[in-house]
């Protein structure tokens, strides 16, 4: 089960601290977009999001965007962001985390993903000996597949609870 173990867990991204980057030993971040910076449905960032990321950056953290969906989604939340990023990223597959980290130029075990998925941001950071940040998503997505998917992680959601606020 340690796969599917985010390093810790938090309700929306604007919950993350410096601090909480700092106890996991983070450098980097590595940041998911649909549901995590912004709804899956949207092309607004949520509330506060632009101003979290330039919090990070201003406090030394290493910022890239890490996404699985395609270039013309997610060139534009880059170019709001003002970040460097990786489309098209096949997670949990590792090639679009080590890509990360070779741009960001820090070890592994200091980067940190931040993301809504077990399935895929949790499960590839632990393939390649990242940390992980478990939100929660922002909004249901539709459809069977995935609905299954969250399914089963909610189960997981549950039992790894306790990994919420130990850190922050
Ligand atoms: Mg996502």
């Amino acid at each position: 089960m340690g796969i599917f173990k985010p390093t810790a867990m938090k309700e929306r991204l604007t919950a993350i601290s410096p601090r909480l980057l700092e106890n996991l030993e983070a450098r980097a971040i590595l940041l998911d977009v649909d549901n995590t910076i912004a709804s899956y449905t949207s092309h607004e960032p949520i509330e506060g999001a632009v101003d979290w990321v330039r919090e990070m950056v201003t406090s030394g953290f290493r910022v890239i965007i890490v996404s699985n969906n395609y270039k013309r989604r997610v060139m534009p939340f880059a170019a709001r962001f003002g970040l460097d990023c990786i489309s098209f990223a096949l997670k949990p597959f590792p090639f679009g985390y080590l890509r990360a980290r070779k741009r960001l130029k820090t070890p592994l075990k200091n980067c940190v993903i931040v993301g809504d998925q077990i399935f895929t941001d949790v499960v590839g950071a632990n393939l390649c000996g990242m940390k992980s940040i478990l939100l929660s998503p922002i909004e249901p997505e539709e459809g069977v597949t995935f609905q299954i998917r969250r399914r089963f992680e909610r189960g997981f959601r549950k039992k790894f609870a306790f990994c919420e606020d130990i850190l922050s």
